[in-house]
This record gives structure tokens, C-alpha cells and sequence, in this order.
């Protein structure tokens, strides 16, 4: 049989929004990795308020070869209970993060990014909306970039091209499961 592959008439970059509160937005975003490598895509992901809790992706996509850049930054989710950090500290390392999103945008390396929890960080004014809104304008044209996290700002969702909510329909976790490696992180 033989196998078609699709050709797009004209390639453009595409803004994603993955929000809501069920699971699946992170991951549906790790999906879109692995599909961007196929056709071998630069990609480059940076994550907000992870950088302190292991999770599978970090050492995942390091088997997918050079085609991914991978930094997990923060320290946790803020405000949740038992996270030491101030907001103040919080907030440095996204605004830090912000810098680094620049840094990789402006080097045109990249064909696909990934700002994992972004949408949590502006929600949690760890970063501003106009400073999100200055992400999708300097956006270069042929980048797709996608946002995720709970709570998606209105103004970030009107922009965008693709937008899903993943609705919670049962978690585990309401059953007292403890996230699983694989499943969870
Ligand atoms: P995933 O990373 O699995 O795709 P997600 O990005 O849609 O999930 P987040 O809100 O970022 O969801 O949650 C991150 C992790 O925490 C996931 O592993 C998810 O299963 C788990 N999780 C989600 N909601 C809760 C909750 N209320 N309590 C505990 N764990 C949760
Ligand atoms: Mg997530």
C-alpha cells in the first residue's frame, strides 16, 4: 500500500490554546512534539512552575534526538499547598523564563514551541498579559506555538487559531490514586 503524505499549499505557524481541568493538556502538547519530530521539526518546550518535580518528558524527549530543546523552569505550582516559595520568587522565574522564550524565538531555530502552563502563570500574574500578548505578536510567521494550562486568558484564546478546553469528566486522584510514572508525570 502506498502510504500518502500530505502537503499543506501553503505552510503557516499556528497558534494552539490547551486549557481546562482535565487531564490531557500537557500531554496532548508531548503528542504534537512527537509529531513535529516525524517531520523533523526544530521544537523547543519550556515549561513553567516545573522545574522541581521529575516527569517522564523531561528524559522522553531527550530520546527523540537533537530536534528538541527541552527547559523546565520554576519551582512548582504556586500557591498550592505546601509550596514554600513566595509569589515573589515564583514570579522571578517566569519572568526569567520569559527571557529565555525571547532568547529562542528571536535565534528562528524553531518550527514548533511549546510554553507549557504558561496560561497558570498569567492566571497567577507570574507573567502579564501584555507580556503573553508580546509572545504572539514577535511570534515569527512560520512558527506554530502552543499555550497550555488551566484557565486560558480570554484575550490569549481570541488570538489563537486552535483552541480546546479538556473537560474533567473522573480523575484519579478523587479516588485518592496516586499519580502514576507514564500517566501522571
Ligand atoms: P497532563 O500533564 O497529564 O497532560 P494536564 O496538563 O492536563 O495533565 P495539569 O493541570 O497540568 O493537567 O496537571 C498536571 C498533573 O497533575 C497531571 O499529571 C494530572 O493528572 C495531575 N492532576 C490534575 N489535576 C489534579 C488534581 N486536582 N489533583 C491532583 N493531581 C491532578
Ligand atoms: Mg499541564
Amino acid at each position: 500500500m502506498e502510504i500518502t503524505k500530505l502537503e499543506p499549499e501553503k505552510k503557516q505557524g499556528l497558534v494552539v490554546v490547551l486549557t481546562g481541568n482535565g487531564k490531557g493538556k500537557t500531554t496532548s502538547s508531548m503528542g504534537m512534539v512527537l509529531r513535529a519530530v516525524g517531520h523533523n521539526m526544530r521544537v523547543c518546550v519550556i515549561q513553567f512552575m516545573k522545574g522541581d518535580l521529575y516527569s517522564g518528558e523531561w528524559d522522553g524527549v531527550k530520546l527523540l534526538g537533537d530536534l528538541v530543546d527541552f527547559s523546565s523552569t520554576g519551582k512548582g505550582f504556586c500557591g498550592i499547598q505546601g509550596n514554600p516559595y513566595p509569589h515573589s520568587e515564583h514570579r522571578k522565574n517566569a519572568q526569567d523564563a520569559l527571557q529565555l522564550i525571547d532568547q529562542k524565538m528571536s535565534s528562528g531555530r524553531f518550527e514548533l514551541m511549546v510554553l507549557d502552563e504558561i496560561n497558570n502563570a498569567l492566571e497567577l500574574k507570574l507573567v502579564d498579559l501584555d507580556q503573553v500578548l508580546n509572545i504572539l505578536d514577535k511570534r515569527p510567521e512560520q512558527m506554530h506555538l502552543i499555550l497550555t494550562g488551566r484557565d486560558a486568558h480570554p484575550e490569549v484564546i481570541e488570538r489563537c487559531d486552535t483552541a480546546s478546553r479538556v473537560e474533567e469528566i473522573k480523575h484519579a486522584y478523587r479516588k485518592d490514586i496516586e499519580p502514576q510514572p507514564g500517566i501522571d508525570y
